[in-house]
Parts: C-alpha cells; structure tokens; sequence
C-alpha cells in the first residue's frame, strides 16, 4: 500500500485517484480552490439554471472506455452542441458548413458544387504543411472564410498573430459540405444532468481518497509520498525557475435577465473590436429545464498574469524552446507523473484527459 500525493482535483487528479485507491493505495489529493472539478467546476446559480463556472464545457468522446467511465459516477444527458457566430451584424451557423458558405457567397451551392467552389476557388496551396493557424485555414478555407470567422476571433482568444500560433488549434474545428451543424464529430455527446463537480465528487468518493481543498500540494513535500501526481501548471512545479510558460486566462462578465436572451446555448462573435470572443447562456444546456430567469456569460480572453487562473496553454510556434526544458526536467523527474491540460501544457478536451489519467493510473500500480 502506497501513499500518493496528488495536486490538482480535476478530472485527472479524481480519475487518478479513483483507480489507484480501488487498487489499494491511500491518496491524498490537494486542491487550491475551494471545490473539486478543476475548470470543468458547475454549479447552481441563483436563478436556478446550473452554470459552467469557467465555461462551456460539452463531454464528447469516441473513446468507449472513458464513456463508460464517466457513466458509471453520474447520468449524462445526451446533448448535441451547436455553435452560431455573429460577424458583421449577421448571424453565421458554425462550425463552417453548406449554409455557412452559402450564406456568406449568397449562393444556393450543392455540396459538390460548394466543395469545388472552395478548393477550387477560395484556398490556397502551399509547398509544405502548414506551419501555424493562419496557414491552415487559408489552405483549409480560403481567404473570406478566415477572415469573417477565425482571424478576429483567434486574435482576440490568443492575444497574437495567428501566423504565431499552432495548425493543430484549427484542425479541433470540422469543415463540412452538408448542413451538419453538430460543433463535434463524436458519437458520444452529452452533458452530466447536475452538472460535473456532482460526478469528480462521485469519483473522489472511496474511503482510501482524502481531499483537502484550499490547499496546494507543495512540490517541496512531494519526498513524503510514494509518488506524487501532479496536474498542477508544469512550470510551477518547478517553481518557475526556467520562466513562465504563456496560459491565455479568461473574465467572465455575468448577466441575469428574464426570459430568453439569445436562443441558443453558445454565440461566438467573429469580429475584433468586440472585446469579448462568445457570450454563453447556460439554461439552454439543459433544454428539460425550466427557468424563469436566465443568467449569461460575456466571455473575455487576455494574457495569463501571476495569481490568475490558467485555461489555455499558448504553445506559440516560436515558443518552443523553454516548453521542451521543462518538458525533459518532467521527463527526467523521478517519482512525479504530469497528466492534464496544465500539467502536460497541452490543449486537452476532458475525455482526453481522462483517457490519458487512466493510462497514467495504470503506469502508476505496475510502478508500485
Ligand atoms: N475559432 C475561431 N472562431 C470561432 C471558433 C473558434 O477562430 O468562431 C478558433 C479559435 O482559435 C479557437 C479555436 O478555433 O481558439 C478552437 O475553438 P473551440 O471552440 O474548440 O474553443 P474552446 O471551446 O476550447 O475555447
């Protein structure tokens, strides 16, 4: 039996948990805030309607054995997310799709039609793969699409050029040639009923987890366990010593009102100079739900400072030098595993995160 000090009471923290007390060891997991669930926390706002604290988060997932996974703490409600952005003074359907592009061209294209219409037409070629952000899209579609609908947006979201940042953040968004509007490809979509801290608590509970919240897990102690998990910002294990590795952090501003403000569940805003990248009313996650009143969320992005709440990993194109000194102290690092958006610097969706503390649980016992 070993004692396992884990930071962070997450999905990956709490899944890590889980799997090695049902094994028989004894976890202690620290958080620094004052509930569980990480940035995936919910909670009942005063009008009633449950609200994602730090943002829309959506479950999807083709992995079955995180789907099973996450069924067996709490009841997820099935749920099809769809994402409308305002750009110009006119509502869009997202992700791109035929009615996008028929919409934006003022065309009535078939799918084949809209298909030869943008590779032919719209996107560029180039010589190599693409390099960063910018670069994918204009190749994926074409000049007039990026720019009504990712450019501003991603300036605003990243603080940066998109030339400056990573292909792969485009690639999380489908394009399609139908009129699919689903924002996700997955089989598996849905949110938990009473939202996710009732699941990560569901998952923390077994006799063999201790949760002491409100308080870090210093690395400095981390010789008093076996081993130590830690989800926490991979800099700040290591006290920042190399320097700060770039988080985008966000503001919410809250707003409660009656009725129906904007019809849907998440609005994006494509253009620059609206300071907030997408305003998200939460009664509409919940459509079996009746609220009188409704609460939302403008949504403001801006660069991570000391104290702030990290969210996003910015993993700029050119930045990858001080990433990959930390990346082999991590490796080099006896007795400390890293898992998680924070603890891993990487842009993981929830059931990626679980995916892989399931993988690191099992890395875990066969350590033991
Ligand atoms: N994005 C964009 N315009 C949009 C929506 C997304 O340019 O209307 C880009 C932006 O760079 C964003 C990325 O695509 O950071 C991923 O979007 P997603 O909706 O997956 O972001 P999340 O919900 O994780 O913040």
């Amino acid at each position: 039996m070993a004692s396992i000090g884990i930071a962070g009471a997450g999905f990956s923290g709490a899944s890590i948990a889980r799997e090695l007390a049902e094994a028989g060891h004894v976890c202690h997991v620290f958080d620094t805030r004052d509930h569980v669930g990480g940035n995936c926390h919910t909670e009942r706002h005063e009008t009633g309607v449950l609200v994602h604290r730090y943002g829309p988060h959506i479950f999807h997932t083709n992995n079955e054995r995180v789907w099973e996974y996450i069924n067996r703490f709490g009841d997820m409600v099935p749920y099809n997310h769809k994402v409308k952005t305002t750009v110009e003074g006119t509502v869009f359907s997202l992700p791109v799709n035929l009615h996008t592009i028929n919409q934006v061209f003022g065309t009535s294209m078939s799918p084949v039609e809209a298909h030869r219409f943008i590779t032919g037409t719209q996107v560029i070629s180039l010589d190599h793969e693409p390099e960063n952000f910018e670069e994918q899209a204009l190749t994926m579609v074409g000049h007039r699409l990026y720019k009504l609908f990712f450019e501003g947006y991603t300036r605003k979201q990243w603080g940066v050029s998109p030339t400056s940042l990573p292909a792969s953040i485009l690639r999380r968004l489908p394009l399609r040639f139908n009129y699919e509007d689903s924002y996700f490809n997955h089989p598996h979509q849905a949110i938990p009923a009473e939202g996710y801290t009732p699941i990560v608590e569901a998952i923390l509970d077994h006799e063999a987890i201790h949760v002491t919240l409100g308080t870090a897990l210093e690395p400095a102690l981390a010789s008093e366990y076996d081993h130590v998990v830690w989800s926490g910002p991979l800099d700040a294990y290591f006290g920042y010593d190399l320097g700060r590795l770039g988080y985008r952090t966000l503001d919410f501003e809250e707003v409660v009102t009656h009725g129906d403000f904007q019809g849907t569940p998440v609005m994006n805003y494509g253009d620059e100079d609206i300071p907030y990248t997408r305003i998200t009313e939460h009664k509409h996650f919940a459509p079996g739900e009746t609220h009188d009143q409704t609460v939302y969320f403008r949504e403001f992005s801006r660069e991570h400072q000391p104290g702030d709440i990290p969210y996003y990993p910015v993993r700029l194109v050119g930045d990858q030098q001080l990433l990959e000194q930390y990346e082999a102290r991590a490796a080099a690092s006896s007795g400390v595993t890293f898992v998680g958006r924070l603890g891993t610097y990487r842009y993981l969706d929830m059931d990626v995160t679980i995916a892989e503390a399931l993988e690191a649980a099992d890395a875990i016992k066969a350590l033991l």
